[in-house]
């Protein structure tokens, strides 16, 4: 008989040992994987290896492409480029021997100091959803499951681990699952739950939202594993649609942590490190919380409390993703193991980048001396702390890169000691965040540089980590004062600013240029010098408000981190520009802001459908470039309490000088909508603006929403 490779079937061969063997992690015997189901031999059911994460494939030992931070995937405003950059992690992950990449990280930026702002894509549910969806298109693309995550609510690392969010069903349909759901409809093979709870379940156990709105109401077909330690009960989580408990095993017991070493993840102890981060233990989760799939789901179904077709259910998921790779039939594309990623890399990194302030200092001359100053120059500025550190493959210093493009001298200068960026797992073992205290650097040796040169370039960095959450959001050290005194020595001042969200920035009105590079990958120095030398346009667009801290939302402790275990999401639907917008208050740059090299005139748009727009626009500058066209939806006078703008859709255009074109914009029907127990469109007329940024009105058409019915249902 030949074997089947029907999950259905295989489900119906198995014994029980071996349906619980694939609902449990176990450790990876060639401890490669960050998590591993072992398969069942006799069925012909191979292992599967799970492999973190957004920004490049983590394996101990084993360089990979690390790709920029995904917010600056997101800054592109551009989903076919983070389609491409899930393509080839992917055929990175198989040529590693890896099946699931956990990734894409798609949470909403709710207030800038999470420690994970910059695994995320912005604090726009749309502009979220199409990079997430792309980035699974492409992760799937090339044979691996793709693992949507953390569902849902994951929006701080304080207490990640046992905060509840307190948030209404509206805020949640309207701006936290959004994103989720477009990830379901790309294809998504398997979702991870959040640490935290909502509502006071916690999300692993969360029946409403993963039996409910994840499986029922969205379909999905997939299988739902934990987050890491992240399981909270037997029953709960098994009645609630869990599938699959990650790891199962002790830290000890894991791949990359030395079995000899006491529980890691208790080592930071009482004493956190000192530093820039709230403390990075208050947002482990516990590593005695593993085998809730183990024998106790064996008992709890013996007991009645878990039906034994709900274990059937379980594994019939988690073989249906793996049959839908191919994996069951050993059919898989194979790996192009041999693709270099670092072009694509630059690309997005480049691309990502937004120009805040030009004073027409930039783009450099091509032979301007340079004067090129900040504490990390001589390294890349990767990415944050945590499961998402890749170990880069082709890293370019940020001097490294300036320096192969230049053409007049380059003067590099640390200025101040490095702002240190250790590595999560250190920092579990109780290493400090923090500025190196280093007596070696000389001011004034980069100030007198910076008077001599054309154009002085000064790179400033913070660093952020999953577990903690930013204190506040001023640069570390003494950078604030490196730029004011770079800035007192030439007027022809441009700040790079490495960040993983907004940062404070008191000397923004006295330097000549400011660019928001992010956390820009290995490409670092290669990507920055093809927008300081104009290479390619000035194109990246901010996927979250730039404001001073209390101007955002939650500033008060109960909204953020919360009290008593519990966080109030009290600004419900206004997170973000639609915050802003509508208390009135004007950011430093708005969502959607960043200049180009060249000039745009939008000249005219029409409603091609109720869902899409028309839209024409000029390169009206002297050089070619890359136009944003962004569109909002406002709602008509009088209907339910709503944000003043939401963005339903946007585009990217390359023009040349003098060209023009007329683009279309998909709407997206649920800027239309607002919730209230169902999607409901309220009648009348709705103002659509299509301009470069969520504050300019460049032109504006109403569409008529009279009883029109609305294509999606959740
Ligand atoms: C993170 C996940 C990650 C997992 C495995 C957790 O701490 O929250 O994003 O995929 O660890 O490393």
């Amino acid at each position: 008989m030949t074997p089947t490779t029907d999950p259905a079937a295989l489900v119906a061969e198995m014994s029980r040992e071996e349906r619980l063997s694939l609902v449990r992690g176990e450790r990876d015997p060639e401890g490669t994987a960050t998590g591993y189901l072992p398969g069942v031999d006799r069925l012909d059911i191979p292992e599967l290896r799970l492999v973190d994460g957004p920004l490049g494939v983590r394996i101990p030992d084993r360089p990979a492409t690390a790709f920029p931070a995904p917010l600056a995937g997101a800054a592109t405003f551009d989903p076919s480029l983070l389609r491409r950059q899930g393509a080839a992690m992917a055929s990175e992950a198989r040529a590693a021997n890896q099946d699931v990449l956990l990734a894409p990280g798609l949470n909403i930026v709710r207030v800038p100091q999470c420690g994970r702002t910059f695994e995320y894509y912005s604090e726009d549910p749309v502009l979220t959803g199409q990079c997430a969806a792309a980035a699974v298109e492409g992760i799937q693309s090339a044979g691996v499951i793709a693992t949507p995550k953390h569902y849902v609510a994951n929006n701080q690392e304080t207490w990640r681990a046992s905060v509840s969010a307190e948030v209404s069903a509206r805020a949640l349909r309207e701006i936290y699952l959004p994103g989720f759901r477009d990830t379901i409809d790309a294809g998504a093979l398997a979702v991870m739950t959040a640490y935290n709870g909502v509502n006071g379940t916690p999300m692993s156990d969360h029946r409403e939202l993963v039996a409910g709105v994840l499986k029922e109401e969205w379909d999905f077909p997939g299988f739902v594993m934990s987050d890491w330690f992240g399981t909270a009960s037997t029953v709960g989580a098994a009645t609630g649609g869990l599938d699959v408990e990650m790891p199962g095993v002790p830290p000890a017991e894991m791949g990359g942590f030395d079995p000899d070493e006491d529980d890691p993840f208790a080592a930071a102890g009482d004493e956190p490190p000192a530093g820039l981060l709230r403390p990075i233990h208050e947002g482990m989760p516990d590593p005695r919380n593993v085998g809730l799939f183990g024998e106790s789901l064996a008992d709890a179904i013996d007991a009645g409390e878990v039906p034994s077709e709900r274990l059937a259910d379980m594994v019939r998921r988690v073989l249906t993703a793996m049959d839908d790779i191919g994996l069951l039939e050993g059919e898989r594309p194979s790996a192009e193991s041999e693709d270099d990623h670092a072009e694509l890399a630059t690309e997005i990194a480049a691309r990502g980048t937004v120009l805040l302030e030009n004073d027409g200092v930039l783009p450099l001359a091509e032979d301007a001396d340079l004067a090129l100053i900040g504490p990390n120059v001589e390294e890349v500025t990767q990415g944050g702390g945590g499961s998402s550190e890749t170990e880069p493959l082709e890293p370019v210093p940020t001097a490294e890169g300036i320096r192969e493009r230049a053409s007049g001298s380059v003067s590099v200068h640390r200025g101040l000691p490095p702002v240190e960026t250790p590595s999560f797992f250190d920092l579990l073992f109780g290493a400090e965040a923090g500025v190196a205290d280093d007596e070696s650097v000389d001011i004034d040796a980069a100030l007198a540089a910076a008077e001599r040169a054309d154009a002085a370039i000064v790179v400033v960095r913070d660093w952020v980590t999953e577990g903690a959450d930013r204190a506040d959001l001023s640069l570390p050290g003494k950078q604030d004062e490196l730029v004011e005194r770079v800035a007192g020595a030439t007027e022809r001042t441009v700040v790079v600013v490495q960040s993983a969200a907004p940062v404070e920035m008191p000397w923004r009105s006295d330097v000549a240029a400011i660019l928001a590079a992010w956390y820009p990958g290995q490409a670092d120095g290669a990507a920055l010098a093809r927008v300081l030398y104009g290479d390619i346009d000035a194109s990246g667009r901010l996927p979250v408000t730039w404001a001073d801290a209390e101007d955002y939302p939650a500033t008060e402790p109960h909204t953020f981190p919360g009290e008593d275990g519990t966080v109030h999401y009290e600004e419900d639907v206004f997170v973000g520009y639609r915050h802003f917008d509508t208390a009135g208050i004007e950011p430093h740059y708005p969502f959607g802001y960043g200049n180009s090299y060249t000039s745009f005139a939008f000249r005219e748009v029409e409603a091609t459908g109720l869902d899409a727009l028309a839209v024409t626009v000029e390169n009206t500058g002297d050089r070619a470039g890359r136009a944003v066209l962004q569109a909002y939806v406002h709602p008509p006078e009088g209907g339910s309490e709503r944000p003043v703008r939401e963005l339903a859709g946007f585009r990217t255009v390359d023009l040349d000088a003098g060209d023009r074109e007329t683009v279309s914009i998909a709407l997206d029907h649920r800027a239309f909508a607002s919730w209230d127990g169902a999607w409901t469109i309220d009648p009348g007329t709705y103002e659509v603006t299509v301009g470069r940024s969520s504050r300019d009105d460049a032109l504006a058409i109403d569409i008529d929403r009279n009883g029109s019915p609305l294509t999606t249902s959740s």
